[in-house]
């Protein structure tokens, strides 16, 4: 949910483009005026140039959507380093948004085979299966950062029993 709330924060100025009866595709840019340099921190408003990278997100009504994005890459003045602008939602190198990775293992979970998921999604099923492990790893640490901030039980007097 947070991601959607910062992708809509963050994106503006989308363009509507119907490519095909059940493709749908957003053509999105950040509107931020800097970003900060990733080696050192220095913060940068010079662009350097831009490019267009195709992101697949959730489906909507059955349409597969995809965020075509127009990302800026900066020219650090302190480093001189050349870097693309961070999307949140979007870890960096990954051509799918976190939310879609996120229905992925929610479609694993709930259909009958995994066959059935990569239809209806139309992916391949090595992201399948690599989505659904990542996002049942991240669930399982965030279910134990849960568990170690919410119960202040002493490490002595709790026992795990394995059945
Ligand atoms: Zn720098």
């Amino acid at each position: 949910m947070l991601i959607v709330e910062r992708l809509q924060e963050f994106i503006r100025g989308r363009n509507l483009t119907y490519l095909k009866n059940y493709v749908i595709e957003f053509e999105c840019h950040k509107t931020n005026e800097f970003e900060v340099c990733p080696k050192c921190a220095t913060k940068s408003y010079k662009v350097h140039d831009r490019v267009f990278v195709h992101i697949k997100d959730i489906p909507i009504r059955n349409k597969l959507i995809f965020l075509k994005i127009k990302k800026r890459r900066f020219k650090c003045p302190s480093c001189k380093s050349v870097f693309r602008e961070p999307i949140p939602g979007i870890k960096k190198g990954f051509k799918t948004t976190q939310r879609f990775r996120s229905h992925i293992r929610w479609c694993a979970s709930n259909f009958s085979d995994l066959k059935r998921v990569t239809k209806q999604l139309q992916c391949s099923s090595w992201l399948v299966y690599t989505a659904f492990y990542e996002q049942l790893k991240l669930e399982n640490k965030k279910w134990q950062n849960e568990w170690s901030s919410t119960i202040g039980v002493d490490e002595h007097s709790l026992v795990f029993i394995q059945i």
